[in-house]
């Protein structure tokens, strides 16, 4: 069996062209033009590249970006203070604080200080918490595991009544998008460094997150065939071949995985392009709540 690619990349930018559309309409029908903040604190080259792409990718489809950046030596005051002028102001829709935030701030209390109408990375610990409640939902979910159900759902794979299991149970990836699966009625598993015997539960997986950070772990028998693959890992491996050195590999064993399990996310292409999207689509969201269209 080879297994069908679910490309991230296409439905990344078929999300985009929906959102363009959405966002023209909002601005034709109810003169709504949705803002993105970003925060940038110091000038790690990672964080520059992210904040610049998620800034570009918002031109795109017509929503308004501002960037600001501070000092890395900016004070837990001086973060703050920035959080609370965007939080009172009505062009922004959404606030991206850029993370990691430099040593000497408490990251927690900044993702706190931005208002949960805003707070369209989803890490509000209110937020959160309405994720990991029965019953409560959450206004913004994170971006990089809302992606994931986005590309499960556009596989057209059902999540109600399927065994999932997750690789990982970090606050950014494994642990949010394990209690999305929960919410859509999935039975789930949740494997970390501590999970013994890992390769038994995961042949046991209707689908199949893998979000550990390993070059290519989940070998191709440790897949259900049949099953659901997303592979949320980025890892470099150095490749002599290549004019840089290194090529990017996810981690699952792509090759072997292919011939196991009926649809599989390739990295790159796969998930990583459904975060930023996920990003837009909050902030549109954000946009709409904030005129009272939701
Ligand atoms: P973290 O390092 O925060 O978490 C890794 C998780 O994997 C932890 O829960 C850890 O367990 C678990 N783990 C580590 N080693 C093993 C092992 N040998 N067996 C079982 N579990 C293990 O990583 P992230 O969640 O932030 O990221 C995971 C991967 O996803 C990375 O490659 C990252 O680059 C990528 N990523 C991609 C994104 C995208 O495509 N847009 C966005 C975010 C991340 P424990 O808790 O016990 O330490």
């Amino acid at each position: 069996m080879t297994a069908e690619l679910i490309d991230g990349k296409g439905i990344a930018k078929q999300i985009q062209r929906e959102l363009t559309e959405e966002v023209a309409h909002l601005r034709e029908t109810h003169g709504i033009e949705p803002g993105l903040a970003t925060v940038l604190v110091g000038d790690n080259p990672a964080s520059k590249t992210y904040v610049r792409m998620k800034q570009r990718r918002c031109e795109e489809v017509g929503i308004h970006s501002v960037g600001y950046t501070l000092p890395a030596d900016a004070t837990q005051a001086e973060v703050e203070a920035l959080v609370s002028q965007l939080n009172a102001d009505p062009t922004i829709n959404g606030i991206l604080v850029q993370l990691p935030l430099p040593g000497q701030l408490d990251e927690e209390a900044v993702l706190n200080a931005i208002s949960l109408e805003k707070d369209v990375d989803g890490f509000h610990p209110l937020n959160i918490g309405r994720l990991a409640m029965k019953g409560r939902e959450p206004l913004f979910t994170p971006c990089t595991p809302t992606g994931i159900i986005e590309l499960i759902d556009r596989t057209g794979v059902q999540i109600e009544g399927q065994e999932a299991v997750i690789l990982g149970r970090s606050n950014i990836v494994g642990l949010p998008v394990s209690m999305m699966l929960l919410k859509r009625n999935a039975t789930i598993t949740i494997c970390h460094s501590r999970t013994r015997e890992l390769a038994e539960i995961t042949r046991r997986a209707d689908i199949l997150i893998a979000a550990v950070g390993r070059a290519e772990m989940v070998k191709g028998d440790w897949i259900k065939p049949g099953s659901l693959v997303i592979d949320v890992g980025i890892n470099r491996v150095e490749d002599d071949t290549r004019k840089r050195g290194y090529r990017l590999v996810g981690d699952v064993d792509f090759a072997e995985a292919v011939e196991v399990a009926a649809h599989i996310t390739p990295v790159p292409g796969g998930v990583g392009p459904m975060t930023i999207a996920m990003l837009l689509k909050n902030t549109v969201t954000g946009a709409k709540h904030a005129a009272g269209l939701l």
